[in-house]
Protein backbone atom coordinates (compact mmCIF):
# COMPACT_ATOMS: atom_id res chain seq x y z
CA UNK A 1 0.00 0.00 0.00
CA UNK A 2 1.29 3.00 -1.20
CA UNK A 3 -0.89 5.82 -2.07
CA UNK A 4 -3.67 8.02 -1.52
CA UNK A 5 -5.41 6.43 -4.58
CA UNK A 6 -4.82 2.58 -3.13
CA UNK A 7 -5.69 3.84 0.61
CA UNK A 8 -9.34 5.60 -0.47
CA UNK A 9 -10.45 2.83 -3.28
CA UNK A 10 -9.93 0.03 -0.11
CA UNK A 11 -12.27 2.28 1.95
CA UNK A 12 -15.20 4.38 0.42
CA UNK A 13 -15.81 5.50 4.01
CA UNK A 14 -16.81 9.28 3.40
CA UNK A 15 -19.06 8.57 0.20
CA UNK A 16 -20.89 4.95 1.53
CA UNK A 17 -23.22 6.30 4.31
CA UNK A 18 -20.64 5.18 7.11
CA UNK A 19 -19.10 8.46 8.12
CA UNK A 20 -21.62 10.91 6.46
CA UNK A 21 -25.55 11.17 5.92
CA UNK A 22 -25.50 13.62 2.98
CA UNK A 23 -22.74 15.83 0.81
CA UNK A 24 -23.73 19.64 1.13
CA UNK A 25 -23.42 21.57 -1.83
CA UNK A 26 -21.38 24.60 -1.96
CA UNK A 27 -21.91 28.28 -3.72
CA UNK A 28 -19.21 27.03 -6.53
CA UNK A 29 -21.04 23.17 -7.20
CA UNK A 30 -23.54 23.36 -10.02
CA UNK A 31 -26.81 21.33 -8.64
CA UNK A 32 -28.70 21.57 -11.85
CA UNK A 33 -25.62 19.30 -13.60
CA UNK A 34 -25.27 17.15 -10.60
CA UNK A 35 -29.04 16.51 -10.86
CA UNK A 36 -28.73 15.69 -14.93
CA UNK A 37 -25.35 13.85 -13.73
CA UNK A 38 -28.08 11.36 -11.57
CA UNK A 39 -27.14 12.75 -8.33
CA UNK A 40 -30.74 13.13 -6.24
CA UNK A 41 -29.63 16.74 -5.43
CA UNK A 42 -32.56 18.28 -3.24
CA UNK A 43 -33.22 21.54 -1.50
CA UNK A 44 -33.62 22.11 2.32
CA UNK A 45 -37.26 24.30 3.17
CA UNK A 46 -36.40 27.81 5.00
CA UNK A 47 -34.92 31.23 4.00
CA UNK A 48 -32.24 30.03 2.45
CA UNK A 49 -32.55 26.96 1.04
CA UNK A 50 -29.68 24.27 1.37
CA UNK A 51 -28.57 21.46 -1.75
CA UNK A 52 -27.41 18.54 -0.59
CA UNK A 53 -27.62 14.81 -1.74
CA UNK A 54 -27.93 11.59 1.00
CA UNK A 55 -24.82 8.93 1.19
CA UNK A 56 -24.38 6.20 0.53
CA UNK A 57 -23.58 8.61 -2.63
CA UNK A 58 -25.35 7.82 -6.15
CA UNK A 59 -22.17 7.97 -7.37
CA UNK A 60 -19.95 5.52 -5.69
CA UNK A 61 -19.48 2.57 -7.72
CA UNK A 62 -18.35 -1.05 -6.70
CA UNK A 63 -14.45 -0.63 -7.01
CA UNK A 64 -15.18 2.44 -4.76
CA UNK A 65 -14.23 4.97 -6.95
CA UNK A 66 -16.57 7.92 -7.99
CA UNK A 67 -18.59 7.44 -11.53
CA UNK A 68 -18.57 11.96 -11.46
CA UNK A 69 -15.20 12.19 -10.17
CA UNK A 70 -14.20 15.51 -12.69
CA UNK A 71 -17.70 16.77 -11.48
CA UNK A 72 -18.25 15.89 -8.40
CA UNK A 73 -18.75 19.12 -5.66
CA UNK A 74 -16.79 20.81 -3.20
CA UNK A 75 -17.16 19.21 -0.78
CA UNK A 76 -16.11 15.76 -2.15
CA UNK A 77 -12.88 17.78 -3.74
CA UNK A 78 -11.36 18.95 -0.40
CA UNK A 79 -12.34 16.39 2.16
CA UNK A 80 -9.44 13.90 3.85
CA UNK A 81 -9.55 12.15 6.12
CA UNK A 82 -7.11 12.30 9.14
CA UNK A 83 -6.01 9.19 8.43
CA UNK A 84 -5.09 10.24 4.81
CA UNK A 85 -4.53 13.56 5.85
CA UNK A 86 -1.57 11.76 7.75
CA UNK A 87 -0.25 8.95 5.86
CA UNK A 88 0.35 11.45 2.59
CA UNK A 89 2.20 13.94 5.62
CA UNK A 90 4.50 10.80 6.32
CA UNK A 91 3.58 10.63 10.08
CA UNK A 92 2.43 7.41 9.53
CA UNK A 93 2.64 4.64 6.89
CA UNK A 94 -0.25 4.05 4.12
CA UNK A 95 0.05 0.30 5.47
CA UNK A 96 -0.81 1.71 8.78
CA UNK A 97 -4.23 3.78 7.45
CA UNK A 98 -5.18 1.06 6.01
CA UNK A 99 -5.19 -1.20 8.77
CA UNK A 100 -7.75 2.11 10.50
CA UNK A 101 -9.36 2.20 7.84
CA UNK A 102 -9.98 -1.71 7.75
CA UNK A 103 -10.88 -1.35 11.45
CA UNK A 104 -13.38 1.15 10.75
CA UNK A 105 -14.66 -0.93 7.68
CA UNK A 106 -15.40 -3.93 10.37
CA UNK A 107 -17.03 -1.76 13.00
CA UNK A 108 -19.51 -0.26 10.32
CA UNK A 109 -19.92 -3.76 8.65
CA UNK A 110 -20.92 -4.75 12.91
CA UNK A 111 -23.96 -1.88 12.65
CA UNK A 112 -25.07 -3.04 9.80
CA UNK A 113 -25.50 -6.90 10.90
CA UNK A 114 -26.99 -5.35 14.27
CA UNK A 115 -29.35 -3.00 12.01
CA UNK A 116 -30.59 -6.05 10.06
CA UNK A 117 -30.91 -8.37 13.10
CA UNK A 118 -32.86 -5.45 14.40
CA UNK A 119 -35.15 -5.36 11.08
CA UNK A 120 -33.33 -2.71 9.10
CA UNK A 121 -32.36 -3.74 6.06
CA UNK A 122 -32.59 -0.06 3.83
CA UNK A 123 -28.90 -0.16 3.26
CA UNK A 124 -29.66 2.25 0.53
CA UNK A 125 -29.83 4.78 3.93
CA UNK A 126 -26.63 5.95 5.92
CA UNK A 127 -26.01 4.65 8.90
CA UNK A 128 -26.98 7.53 10.81
CA UNK A 129 -30.14 7.77 9.05
CA UNK A 130 -31.01 3.86 10.52
CA UNK A 131 -29.87 3.99 13.80
CA UNK A 132 -31.90 6.49 14.64
CA UNK A 133 -35.01 5.18 13.09
CA UNK A 134 -34.29 2.19 14.97
CA UNK A 135 -33.62 3.65 18.58
CA UNK A 136 -36.76 5.66 17.59
CA UNK A 137 -39.03 2.67 17.13
CA UNK A 138 -37.51 0.43 19.83
CA UNK A 139 -37.82 3.15 22.38
CA UNK A 140 -41.36 3.61 21.48
CA UNK A 141 -41.96 0.62 23.02
CA UNK A 142 -40.96 -3.35 23.20
CA UNK A 143 -41.31 -6.00 25.15
CA UNK A 144 -39.32 -8.42 23.62
CA UNK A 145 -36.63 -8.76 25.76
CA UNK A 146 -34.16 -10.77 22.46
CA UNK A 147 -34.52 -7.14 20.50
CA UNK A 148 -33.83 -5.32 23.72
CA UNK A 149 -30.15 -7.33 24.19
CA UNK A 150 -29.30 -6.45 20.54
CA UNK A 151 -30.25 -3.02 20.38
CA UNK A 152 -27.64 -2.66 23.45
CA UNK A 153 -25.03 -4.44 21.24
CA UNK A 154 -26.07 -1.72 18.48
CA UNK A 155 -25.62 1.22 20.85
CA UNK A 156 -22.34 0.16 21.47
CA UNK A 157 -21.43 -1.00 18.23
CA UNK A 158 -22.35 2.43 16.93
CA UNK A 159 -20.75 4.17 20.24
CA UNK A 160 -17.02 1.93 19.05
CA UNK A 161 -17.47 3.11 15.36
CA UNK A 162 -18.32 6.94 16.49
CA UNK A 163 -14.85 6.78 18.56
CA UNK A 164 -12.74 5.61 16.21
CA UNK A 165 -14.24 7.82 13.27
CA UNK A 166 -13.45 10.62 15.52
CA UNK A 167 -10.25 9.76 16.13
CA UNK A 168 -8.68 8.70 13.02
CA UNK A 169 -11.57 10.06 10.41
CA UNK A 170 -13.12 13.54 11.47
CA UNK A 171 -11.37 16.70 10.90
CA UNK A 172 -13.74 19.01 12.14
CA UNK A 173 -16.27 18.91 14.67
CA UNK A 174 -19.31 19.53 12.28
CA UNK A 175 -19.01 15.82 10.76
CA UNK A 176 -20.76 13.97 12.76
CA UNK A 177 -21.39 10.12 13.18
CA UNK A 178 -24.28 8.35 14.18
CA UNK A 179 -25.53 9.04 18.33
CA UNK A 180 -25.88 6.20 20.15
S1 LIG B 1 -12.44 8.11 4.55
FE1 LIG B 1 -10.32 8.77 4.07
S2 LIG B 1 -9.25 6.95 3.29
FE2 LIG B 1 -11.46 6.56 3.22
S3 LIG B 1 -12.08 7.10 1.10
FE3 LIG B 1 -12.43 8.91 2.44
S4 LIG B 1 -10.55 10.15 2.30
FE4 LIG B 1 -10.06 8.09 1.50
S1 LIG C 1 -19.89 12.41 -5.67
FE1 LIG C 1 -18.20 10.92 -5.71
S2 LIG C 1 -16.73 11.65 -4.17
FE2 LIG C 1 -18.74 12.66 -3.76
S3 LIG C 1 -19.81 11.35 -2.24
FE3 LIG C 1 -20.42 10.69 -4.31
S4 LIG C 1 -18.99 9.00 -4.82
FE4 LIG C 1 -18.10 10.16 -3.13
Amino acid sequence: MKSAEQLCRACGLCCDGTLFDLVKLEAGDDAAQLQSLGLPVKFSRGRTPVARFPQPCAALCADRTCRLYAARPWQCRTFECKSLKEAKAGRITFTSALKLVKQARRRADAVRRLLRALGDTDEHRALGERFHRTSERLEAGTDDEAAKAIFADLSLAVHQLKLLAHDKFYTKAEHSPPEP
